[in-house]
């Protein structure tokens, strides 16, 4: 089995420029986190905002964090103060929440919006309309307090190498369409797409960020 350090060399030599990595940590303790920082990395990823803001309290404060996982709106005070960027925005009403969560701490958020890409019933994500509906709403163009810097989606669990070129293509086809527009509060440059299976296809389709976890920690153990 080779170590986190050198599984994070060797996926980092292989991005492409302009890819930024994400490191997925969720589940994994500190030290292991920790082995991946003194390789260098600075980015990590979280799905559960208590998990992320215990370890943000234990770690090196130049480590930027992002939450990527689905979120509970009653929950978005406690990485308010920290969070480097919120992947999983999927309603209005919880970008309602970040912005007053911001303004409190001071800050502006940047947040990507979840598009559903995946043919799979169970992913979350806003679909082409609600979208352009969000961002065209007066209440959206009100917010001072968060940005939208781009878009974020999870394809199909599948190895289907077409089916997930289809899905990353439409979410980058969308991308590009939505970049024309740039207001105050919205300014499309990240499109965060791929994970451990498929982050090779989601860079052949216009990838700006993939998040990586088990590729680079080991499997997951969610029985502990
Ligand atoms: C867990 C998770 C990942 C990383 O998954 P791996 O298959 O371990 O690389 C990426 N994105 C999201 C939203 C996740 O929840």
């Amino acid at each position: 089995m080779n170590t986190i350090s050198e599984n994070l060399i060797r996926i980092k030599s292989n991005l492409p420029e302009g890819v930024a990595l994400v490191a997925v940590s969720k589940t994994k303790p500190v030290p292991e986190i920790m082995e991946a920082y003194e390789a260098g990395q600075r980015i990590f990823g979280e799905n559960k905002i208590q998990e992320m803001a215990a370890k943000y309290e234990e770690m090196p404060k130049d480590i930027e964090w992002h939450m990527i996982g689905h979120i509970q709106r009653n929950k978005v005070k406690y990485m308010a103060s920290f969070v480097c960027l919120i992947h999983a925005v999927d309603s209005l009403r919880l970008l309602t929440e970040i912005n007053k969560q911001a303004l409190k701490n001071n800050r502006v958020i940047n947040c990507l919006l979840q598009l559903k890409i995946a043919s799979e019933e169970s992913k979350f994500g806003l679909t082409e309309d609600e979208v352009k509906q969000l961002l065209n709403s007066d209440e959206f163009q009100g917010f001072q307090n968060i940005k939208v810097v781009g878009l974020m989606g999870m394809a199909t669990f599948t190895d289907n190498k077409e089916l997930l070129q289809n899905e990353f293509g439409a979410l980058k086809h969308l991308f590009d369409k939505l970049s024309i527009n740039k207001t105050d509060n919205c300014n499309l440059k990240t499109l965060s797409m791929g994970m451990s299976d498929d982050y090779p296809i989601a860079i052949k389709n216009g990838s700006t960020m993939v998040r990586v976890g088990s590729s680079i920690f080991g499997k997951r153990n969610y029985n502990i």
